[in-house]
């Protein structure tokens, strides 16, 4: 069974050359995503030479007010990996003024990407999707991934009006909103990821070998068997990556 971790923050984990090493021997496709240019490097040399792990560089919404001085780095660093991500919006703070300056980053990180046409995008949009999909645009000409989506069902439809994949994890499916949604996106846009280590699977942090657990949990849903539904979500990265 082929595996997929599309969004997993594998150097926060407090054994992160263990969690490497056992990615590998199951054979997870994983994108590493990285919360702050800084850290870029770092987590590039610890996933060197794998077979299974690409690092992408990212600057997260909920960093961004203290680490927007990242950007040149962020700019500097882009060419250098075809992924990116964690990036993206979140509003879950009420204050505007942090709005204003997380849809600054954002925006010219899109149009930065954009340029490539290439890039590989991972988004965070908690309490913020239609701003993201506003930012986001419908011609954006690399692929998008909106991770954890969790907007209303309006929303949802103009996010796949636009073309985006959306990566699944256990949180989602775990609830009914989440679920609800999931029956509602194009079967051949499902990605499936972690998002560890900040989800617990069963009381335990989650890791890239567990998304066995999620591609059942998500071929029940769909009402298919886990081969199928492994092998839709492989092939869907596999476009992902064309
Ligand atoms: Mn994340």
């Amino acid at each position: 069974m082929h595996l997929v971790d599309t969004h997993c923050h594998i150097d926060l984990y407090p054994d992160y050359a263990h969690l490497i090493d056992e990615t590998e021997r199951e054979q997870v496709y994983t994108i590493a995503v990285t919360n702050t240019p800084s850290v870029f490097h770092h987590c590039k040399t610890l996933t060197a030479g794998k077979k299974y792990i690409r690092t992408a560089l990212g600057l997260h919404p909920q960093l961004v007010r203290e680490r927007h001085s990242e950007l040149s780095l962020f700019f500097d660093l882009l060419s250098e990996t075809r992924y990116v991500g964690e990036i993206g919006l979140d509003f879950t703070n009420r204050e505007q003024g942090e709005w204003d300056i997380q849809k600054r980053i954002f925006t010219s990180i899109v149009r930065r990407c954009a340029e490539y046409k290439d890039k590989i995008l991972t988004i965070h949009s908690r309490r913020a999707t239609a701003d993201t999909l506003d930012i986001i645009g419908d011609e954006y000409p690399g692929k998008i991934i909106l991770h954890w989506f969790s907007g209303t069902p309006k929303e949802l439809e103009r996010a796949v009006s636009y073309g985006v994949y959306f990566s699944i994890n256990s949180s989602m499916l775990s609830g009914a909103k989440g679920r609800h949604l999931i029956s509602n996106m194009p079967i051949e846009k499902i990605l499936t990821e972690t998002d560890g280590p900040f989800i617990k699977n069963a009381g335990k942090v989650i890791r890239p070998k567990d998304i066995n657990e999620t591609i059942s949990q998500l071929a029940s849903l769909l009402d298919q068997d886990e081969t199928e539904t492994s092998e839709q979500v492989y092939n869907n990265f596999r476009r992902l990556l064309t």
